[in-house]
């Protein structure tokens, strides 16, 4: 990963708003709160060093931040864009504690960047929503499970092991993927991920799991190879492309934040999901795309002061 840490960006405050308005808004402001373009206008004298604007039409006064994972920040913009280049460039995920240390802000501060930042690279609760459904006809979409943390060793002494959460991945050839956290991989489970987040006009391929044996009658086709019998390749069927993904998230996990508690694996899980379906871009232009994707993000819960 090479940063340019001498870029303006990360040092100047104005120059930080500049660029972020120049993401956010390419054709000048933008109200977030009746869509106006036109006349929306930007204040004088000490509003304007703070980038306010005003809505001439819904007379509301807004900045570049107002809608986002940014909003009612007091965390300079200069150490947004630091937090979204150095996330979007970490293979191997970043996590608050490498935050507080390359950054040298306090822990406290990394925290709240690194959970807003991975809250913004989200789909949201409703990924069908705010996406759409992955696949359609003539597309091919994989279907695979893993089980994700719980390892003995990371237990401490004279408590039981932690328990292994299982994360569906689901995955467009040529196109996007996603990863659900779930409960459990029973039939009942993965159908209702599959069947919102998934059109049933795609070919779904899998493994020989007895999950899929008539969920696979739901979809176009359906295709499997036999894990069991050693079988992974056939033709076009095979979930080589989930496992690949699988091998990231759970390298970043081991590497970077050597446990992950439940209630935050969808978290990491998205982190991942987002850098993957950005592979293609260089880590700018990958950062450039997480600013866009704050627009309209929310934490909903209280944060703690878990890792
Ligand atoms: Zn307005």
């Amino acid at each position: 990963m090479t940063i340019n840490l001498t870029d303006p960006v990360f040092h100047d405050e104005t120059k930080a708003r500049e660029f972020l308005e120049k993401q956010r808004w390419p054709h000048g402001p933008v109200c977030p709160y009746c869509n106006e373009t036109k006349n929306a206008v930007r204040l004088g004298g000490e509003a304007a060093a703070k980038g306010q604007v005003l809505c001439r039409p819904c007379r509301k006064k807004f900045t570049v931040t107002v809608g986002t994972v940014m909003e009612r920040s007091h965390i300079p913009l200069t150490k947004w864009l630091m937090a979204f280049r150095l996330m979007a460039s970490s293979k191997k995920g970043m996590s608050a504690h490498q935050l507080h240390r390359m950054m040298g802000i306090t822990y406290k501060t990394a925290w709240f960047l690194n959970m807003r930042v991975r809250e913004a690279m989200g789909l949201g609760p409703d990924p069908a929503k705010s996406a759409g459904p992955l696949g359609g006809a003539g597309k091919i979409v994989e279907s695979d499970e893993t089980f994700v943390g719980g390892k003995a060793k990371n237990a401490k002494k004279g408590k039981p092991t932690p328990k292994k959460t299982p994360v569906v991945a689901l995955i467009e050839r040529g196109g996007e993927m996603r990863a659900k956290v779930v409960a459990d991989v029973t039939a009942k489970t993965v159908r209702k991920v599959l069947v919102t987040q998934v059109s049933r006009k795609s070919h779904l391929m899998t493994d020989d799991s007895l999950v899929y044996y008539w969920l696979g009658r739901e979809f176009a086709a359906h295709d499997s190879v036999n894990h069991s019998k050693d079988e992974y390749v056939r033709g076009k069927a095979h979930c080589n492309t989930a496992e690949s993904y699988f091998a990231l998230l759970k390298r970043g996990i081991m590497g970077s934040f050597h446990s992950v508690s439940e209630q935050h694996l969808q978290r990491y899980a998205d982190e991942f999901a987002f850098r993957w379906n950005h592979r293609q871009l260089d880590d700018t232009a990958r950062a450039n795309e997480i600013i866009k994707a704050t627009k309209g993000k929310r934490l909903t819960y209280r944060p703690t002061n878990e890792a």
